[in-house]
């Protein structure tokens, strides 16, 4: 299966919902008010939001729809264009190319998005790219978290600094990164807890995590990658505000499309923040990961079986 193949089928769940939902609205041959509200309805409940949904909406009911062709397959042209429009200018494909300078990637989010999994996938693209990778286990809340980072770093085979459960996360960092400097590594990649927006002390640790790897490089992190669920809905606006303003986020990666038929929320956080988008989660094993390119997104996304 090639990696479009695989994108489309990892995607199915939430494009199928997606379009199939469309396209029983328009069986009808002519687009009215009716139409129209059930459409709008539709792409909100895909949790697209309501600033798209609405802006769809005026699209469609502005263009002439060619009698002759299949309404469905037109409204679905115009989303098709309408997601690139607006997701293109957020790709961000050098986020994987090999850097000269060392590059220090802060990755965040709140509990169970998918953190630690995604270093991995991500871990093994970078190495692909020849890029020497450093994993720091900057989340010691649990013992468990740190074993599996490890296990990532033995699967990808890169480099790990770690401690012990309870150790302080902004030393396991800094070790990461003098290592990392010593060693001529050009990527680290540092996994933290999922902290809870509203917890102001797990928040300040973040923070002391960015302030202390500042010390070895003034310009770090430089990268700051927030992590988003899919399936969390319309929380993922308010992660997105929350982690922003604590440091600003350069990134973001959206995972577990493959499970979801709300995929629409991709869409909802573009429209709202324009920040880059890295790569999309569609599964839970190492090669899970699409690098983000709209148009693919755009035809998985609008994809009539
Ligand atoms: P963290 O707490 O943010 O570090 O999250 P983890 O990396 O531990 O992942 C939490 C769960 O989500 C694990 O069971 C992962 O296997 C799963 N997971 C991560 N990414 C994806 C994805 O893209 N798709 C699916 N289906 N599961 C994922
Ligand atoms: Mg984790």
């Amino acid at each position: 299966m090639g990696l479009f193949e695989k994108f489309k089928s990892g995607f199915k769940k939430s494009a199928d919902a997606f379009t199939s939902g469309l396209k029983e609205i328009v069986v009808k041959k002519e687009i009215d008010d009716k139409t129209l509200n059930q459409i709008e309805d539709y792409l909100i409940s895909s949790d697209v939001g309501t600033v798209a949904a609405s802006e769809i909406r005026e699209i469609i009911s502005q263009k002439k729809i060619d009698p002759g062709k299949e309404i469905s397959s037109e409204i679905n042209k115009i989303l098709k264009d309408y997601i690139i429009d607006l997701m293109k200018p957020l790709e961000s494909q050098v986020f994987f190319e090999k850097k000269e300078k060392i590059n220090i990637v802060l990755i965040s989010g709140v509990n169970g998005v998918g953190k630690t999994t995604t270093i991995g996938k991500i871990s093994k693209i970078l190495k692909s790219k020849d890029n020497k990778v450093m994993l720091a286990a900057a989340d010691t809340f649990r013992a468990a978290a740190i074993e599996q980072l490890d296990n990532w770093a033995n699967r990808i085979d890169v480099d790990i600094t770690k401690s012990s459960q309870g150790s302080d996360p902004a030393s396991i960092a800094y070790k990461a990164v003098e290592k990392a400097k010593a060693e001529n590594f050009n990527q680290v990649i540092i996994d933290t807890a999922g902290r809870l927006q509203n917890k102001k002390n797990l928040m300040e640790e973040y923070k002391k995590i960015a302030n202390v790897v500042k010390k070895i490089e003034p310009d770090a992190p430089n990268e700051v990658i927030l992590v988003l669920d899919a399936t969390s809905g319309q929380n993922v606006i308010n992660q997105v505000e929350e982690f922003n303003k604590i440091i600003p986020v350069t990134g973001l990666i959206m995972t577990k499309l493959d499970g979801t038929a709300k995929g629409g929320i991709l869409l909802a956080v573009s429209k709202k923040f324009k920040l880059p988008i890295i790569a999309l989660g569609l599964g839970e094993q190492e090669d899970d990961l699409q690098i983000f390119e709209s148009d693919k997104f755009a035809e998985a996304f609008t994809n009539i079986q």
